[in-house]
């Protein structure tokens, strides 16, 4: 199955992105991970990436579309939840032409829906670690007790003035992509509150449609 999980920051996507990697078998493709992940360790992309992310604004598409494109390849373009890409109309419109010449378009785009209030809470809560990149919730999914609290940290963007701009640049660039996918009759948009495993029941009932129609 290929999927994409779409939302504002906070939305939930990268949690249940996880739980369908452990449940379902799909393989997770965070491009912000894997940005972070750059930045941590200084490489050419994570130095060109470090001041946008920082600021809350999106890194430049041709910066990620390689590393998005290299994940799907590298997965037989197959059994993938892409979180957090596409974020803009050229990154939406390279996907699916990628994914097409392959003969591998989308099965779904999932968006979680999932009110400004709510996801102000969540990611002023919002706690990583800072070796696994792990993500918890300080209230509602927090580190185990065997987890070290030196490495449990609040990721910079998170900070309140940082969020703001994110979820300005979302409503700007990224939100209108859910017309693109409703248009090409992928979008499904499922209700992003309440606990963590109400969202995957919704999100499963989504694919047991899909599996069902298939
Ligand atoms: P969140 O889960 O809070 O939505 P991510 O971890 O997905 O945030 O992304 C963190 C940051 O990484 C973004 O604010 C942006 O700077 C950068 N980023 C991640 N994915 C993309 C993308 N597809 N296009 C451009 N920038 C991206
Ligand atoms: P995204 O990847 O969309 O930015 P995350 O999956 O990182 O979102 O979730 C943002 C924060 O909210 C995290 O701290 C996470 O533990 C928490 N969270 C996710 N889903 C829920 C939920 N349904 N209820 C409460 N907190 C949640």
């Amino acid at each position: 199955m290929r999927l994409v999980l779409f939302g504002p920051p906070g939305a939930g996507k990268g949690t249940q992105a996880r739980l369908l990697a452990e449940r379902r078998g799909l393989v997770q493709i965070a491009t912000g991970d894997i940005i972070r992940e750059a930045l941590k360790n200084e490489t050419p992309l994570g130095k060109k990436a470090k001041s946008y992310v920082e600021a809350g604004e999106l890194v430049p598409d041709s910066l990620v579309r390689d590393l998005a494109e290299n994940a799907i390849a590298d997965e037989g373009y197959d059994d993938f939840v892409l979180d957090g890409y596409p974020r803009t109309d050229q990154q939406a419109a390279w996907l699916t032409e990628f994914l097409e010449e392959k003969d591998r378009p989308l099965d779904a785009v999932i968006s979680l829906a999932v009110p400004d209030e709510v996801i102000v809470r969540r990611l002023s809560r919002r706690r990583v670690h800072t070796e696994t990149g792990e993500t918890y919730h300080l209230d509602h999914d927090p580190p185990p007790d065997d987890v070290d609290p030196q490495y449990i940290v609040q990721r910079d963007d998170d900070q309140p003035e940082t969020v703001r701009n994110r979820l300005s640049v979302y409503r700007d660039e990224t939100k209108p992509l859910e017309e693109y996918y409703r248009e090409r009759g992928l979008l499904q948009t499922v209700d992003g509150t309440g606990g963590i495993e109400d969202v995957y029941d919704r999100v499963e009932e989504v694919l047991d449609d899909l599996r069902a129609s298939a």
